[in-house]
């Protein structure tokens, strides 16, 4: 990793956001996916990872983020897609449904993307919506990455047991990987910047 690198995520800005795939960046470049459940930490994670403190929306109303968020990273032809979170409960079933589809067409029909990082509140892993997009995943040959978050809210042996139980459950799954993380702390930092940039200056 060279020291421009490691400086290269904080030159990261926010270019548009999509309600419709029409409004997507040109399909062109690499992106990484950053999905996840509503309230999972998503917004946080990618705000730590970039080092920035507002880059994506936190809010402490889970489900704010409904549009497909498009960022750029420095002046590459990289970008990062924040996902809108899913499964919110108290939002209408037409609204969800609507995301379910603005999701689904952007995975199923981006030629640039790289992988998905795929964000999961520790203290509830694997749920079925991130189960339905590691499946995904694995049939269109995608990368996936599990950030563990909220890692800071376990002690390290119920952490790093609840790990060990992803990862035995990702042995379907060759194309995926997980690890702890938390936003709060430095938690797990190092890695996921590491394996985000290197996803990013792979060249398909
Ligand atoms: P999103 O809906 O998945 O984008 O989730 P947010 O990033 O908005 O986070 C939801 C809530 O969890 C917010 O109150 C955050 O402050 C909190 N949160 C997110 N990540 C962490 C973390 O690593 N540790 C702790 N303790 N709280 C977190």
């Amino acid at each position: 990793m060279t020291l421009t690198n490691t400086h290269i995520l904080q030159q990261t800005r926010f270019l548009f956001s999509a309600a419709k795939a029409t409004q997507f960046a040109e399909d062109a470049g690499v992106e990484v996916a950053f999905a996840g459940r509503s309230n999972a930490g998503k917004s946080s994670a990618i705000n730590r990872i970039a080092r920035q403190t507002k880059l994506a929306k936190t809010s402490k109303t889970p489900g704010r983020t409904q549009l497909i968020n498009f960022f750029q990273v420095a002046d590459n032809n990289w970008r990062l897609v924040d996902l809108p979170g899913y499964g919110y409960a108290k939002v209408p079933l037409a609204m969800k449904q609507s995301w379910q589809n603005l999701i689904d067409t952007y995975l199923r029909e981006r030629q640039c993307l790289q992988g998905i990082f795929l964000i999961m509140d520790i203290r509830h892993p694997l749920t079925e919506f991130d189960q339905t997009i590691l499946k995904w995943t694995k049939q269109s040959h995608l990368k996936c990455h599990i950030l563990l978050s909220k890692t800071d809210k376990l002690k390290y042996g119920p952490a790093k047991s609840t790990l060990l139980g992803v990862q035995r459950e990702l042995s379907a799954f060759p194309d995926a990987s997980a690890q702890l993380f938390s936003a709060s702390t430095d938690i797990g930092w190092d890695e996921a910047r590491e394996k985000l940039l290197t996803w990013l200056s792979t060249t398909a």
